[in-house]
């Protein structure tokens, strides 16, 4: 009611406001942009945005290349587009209070994201335009370089005795403890090479301090940020046991990328799993047909032992998996697997039927069947479960599932991603005369 803001001379942008009846100042374009580069300078590396700022349209790595997609291309393009809706959950979508106002949230609800992704991957530049918001938003994130190998040294030199060790707690809050958003690039699991030339994983020496650490942080629930080669059960508790329950918790969510080898594995395990299976069933299939009604076939006495929950397993696996593709090198793919007609025993017969209520009516049951099946079907690649926690199984599953599944579905969510992504690689500073503003 009559009142005037003072202006900026410069931007005439109001450098006062009234708030519950008091004149208050705020913060001016200029001086928002002045701080923004600030932190900007702290917390990101110049070639990330200096002379020519990179963006997540810049997030090319090779792995996603068409020519080297090998032998599971779609899968390789779903997790892509999968890692694009994960980050655009956690950091730029606009959840109620501007653009990329996501991350605001993440930290105020302590919410983590960890990344892996093999060499070449692009986690360093997925973390810098993390940061980037971070600085935009005005969120306090780990100063430059944030990098793990340097963390440790810090949290070793803090439990130094003295002086030193004084001044290194210091910088460990101020750098790792009391920032809104902690950010580690390159995190690993901690290992000592044996006399007999193997890594063998040990316990950090500064485990128990990154323990308490990280109880501080739960306390005042800021985010983290966390980029690594390993899985998180490489990783596991050989950095204490807070950071294991954490990254297996609900605050954290997962960005997991395969290289080409891994996700051909994947491929070549899954398939074989999927013919096994294929065989098993119609086996089952046939012993009644030739031993005639009255016997007890083989079948049911395998069902006594209770092993018709293969068939159960069998026909989740299928629902989660409807579209394996042919393993080019052993040339599997068994079509539709799953016809189970007049020839199968009772007890086979009736599971079939219960499965197919169960679906019809896609309740916890068969949610979990389904989540079952995600899961085994990563297990069966030995290499690679024997790196993940169950969580990380359940994701790549997730990943799995897309990518044998209808095109359709597949073409949305890639459509979806690059609509995100375009988002995502927004002007970097406010344009004289825009709306957007962290405020
Ligand atoms: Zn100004």
């Amino acid at each position: 009611m009559g009142y005037e803001p003072r202006r900026c001379p410069i931007c005439g942008d109001p450098k006062t406001e009234m708030k519950e009846g008091r004149e208050v100042f705020k913060r001016c374009y200029c001086e928002w942009e002045k701080g923004f580069h600030v932190r900007l300078a702290r917390t990101v590396f110049k070639t990330y945005y200096e002379p020519k700022m990179k963006r997540m349209s810049d997030w090319k790595p090779p792995i996603y290349f068409p020519a080297k997609a090998g032998l599971f291309p779609s899968f390789i393009r779903m997790q892509k587009v999968v890692a694009v809706h994960r980050l655009w959950d956690y950091c730029y979508k606009d959840v109620g209070v501007g653009t990329w106002s996501a991350l605001l949230r993440s930290v105020d609800e302590g919410r983590n994201l960890f990344v892996r992704g093999p060499k070449g991957s692009g986690r360093g530049l997925i973390s810098a335009c993390i940061k980037f918001v971070a600085a935009k938003m005005d969120i306090s994130a780990t100063p430059l370089p944030g990098d793990f190998d340097l963390f440790k040294n810090e949290i070793l030199e803090s439990k130094a005795l003295g002086r030193e060790g004084a001044e290194a707690k210091a910088l460990v809050s101020e750098k790792y403890a009391d920032v809104r958003l902690l950010v580690l690039e390159g995190c690993r699991a901690e290992s000592i090479i044996k006399f007999s030339g193997e890594e063998t994983p040990v316990k950090f020496r500064g485990s128990n301090e990154i323990d308490s650490l990280l109880a501080r942080r739960q306390m005042t629930r800021g985010g983290m940020l966390l980029t690594s080669d390993d899985f998180i059960g490489q990783v596991s508790n050989t950095m204490g046991d807070r950071l294991l329950e954490v990254l297996a918790s609900d605050d954290t969510r997962l960005v997991l990328m395969l290289s080409v080898d891994e996700a051909n594995d994947l491929l070549a395990a899954v398939a074989s799993k999927q013919k096994a299976m294929a065989e098993w069933v119609a086996a089952m299939g046939a012993f009644k047909a030739e031993k005639g009604p009255e016997r007890k076939t083989a079948p049911e006495k395998m069902s006594e032992k209770g092993e018709f929950r293969m068939v159960e397993e069998a026909l989740f696996f299928e629902d989660a998996f409807p579209n394996i593709p042919s393993d080019t090198l052993t040339g599997n793919r068994v079509g539709v697997m799953l016809d189970v007609g007049d020839g199968f025993p009772p007890c086979i017969l009736s599971t079939y039927a219960a499965f197919k209520e169960s679906r019809e009516r896609k309740g916890a049951e068969y949610k979990e069947g389904i989540r079952a099946a995600r899961v085994a079907a990563v297990r069966s690649c030995k290499s690679l479960a024997s790196m993940m926690i169950e969580k990380e199984m359940e994701e790549v599953g997730r990943i799995l599932s897309l990518a044998a599944g209808p095109q359709d579905r597949m073409d949305e969510l890639a459509r979806e991603a690059t609509r995100m992504r375009a988002a995502m690689s927004a002007a970097p500073t406010r344009e004289k005369g825009g709306n957007e503003r962290a405020s």
